[in-house]
């Protein structure tokens, strides 16, 4: 089996498309040799109040502290939010959690749709990725997750790299890390981001990155993360986890 030391991304019964329980989340990754996880739950404030937001992620954060004491694994309280920059009144509630250690900026829809229904349009991957630039100039996230991944929903996937080149200067500029999202593999035969945007990561100066399965099932925790470890070593990144909303270094 293979062994990893962090897996950055997964989902729990605390996300709105996950029935996995924490604890058997922490005996699989205790099988596969893990350090650090980070549970990443679902923040969406297009479909949710504010209000029942925080209740839930203050629920979930004290099964974690119940579940801290029995285990070596450092369980990171992360979210997933979706579209961040369109919600300023729920990332100001959020900042009011003290407990949240990690959180994971991504863009799960296109003009208030679902990204699915969506993708085929024309101009789908530019709106898609000027979201994203709006997502990273201006919110609080510590990284950006799945950069590419509207390239599952498209039989081609030709982004304007000047789009491209802004995004990466941003994070680079707003210490914000750039997300390995091993379910590319099962998802589009690739991770998220595709080596081209790897490629100009590391041209442009981009060091720090995270590796996340983005699991929503068991058999998907740690899901090709040694491998991609493995894979991306000629880029020398410096690969690490987020810890009380800093990047630390593996
Ligand atoms: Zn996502
Ligand atoms: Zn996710």
């Amino acid at each position: 089996m293979e062994k990893i030391v962090a897996d950055m991304h997964i989902h729990t019964k605390y996300s709105f498309d996950s029935s996995l329980k924490i604890k058997h989340i922490l005996a699989k990754m205790e099988d596969l040799g893990a350090k650090y996880i980070a549970l990443t739950d679902h923040v969406e404030f297009k479909n949710q109040p504010v209000n029942e937001v925080i209740r839930r992620i203050t629920v979930r954060n004290q099964k974690i502290d119940e579940l801290q004491k029995g285990t070596d694994i450092t369980i990171i309280k992360g979210i997933e939010v979706s579209e961040p920059h369109l919600y300023p009144a729920g990332m100001e509630a959020l900042a009011n959690v003290e407990d949240i250690d990690y959180i994971i900026g991504s863009i799960h829809h296109i003009c208030d749709a679902s990204m699915k229904k969506m993708a085929e349009f024309t101009d789908a991957v530019t709106l898609y990725l000027e979201s994203m630039l709006s997502m990273v100039t201006s919110s609080d996230i510590d990284t950006l997750a799945h950069l590419d991944y509207i390239k599952k929903y498209l039989t081609e996937f030709n982004p304007d790299p000047e789009l491209i080149e802004s995004i990466l200067r941003e994070i680079i500029k707003r210490n914000i890390a750039l997300e390995i999202n091993t379910s590319g593999m099962r998802r589009a035969g690739e991770y998220f981001p595709g080596e081209g945007i790897l490629d100009m990561y590391k041209d442009f100066g981009g060091k720090h990155i995270t590796y996340g399965s983005d699991a929503h099932k068991i058999d998907e925790l740690g899901d090709n993360i040694a491998k991609a470890h493995e894979e991306l070593k000629p880029y020398d990144f410096e690969e690490g986890i987020i810890l009380k909303r800093g990047f630390k270094k593996l």
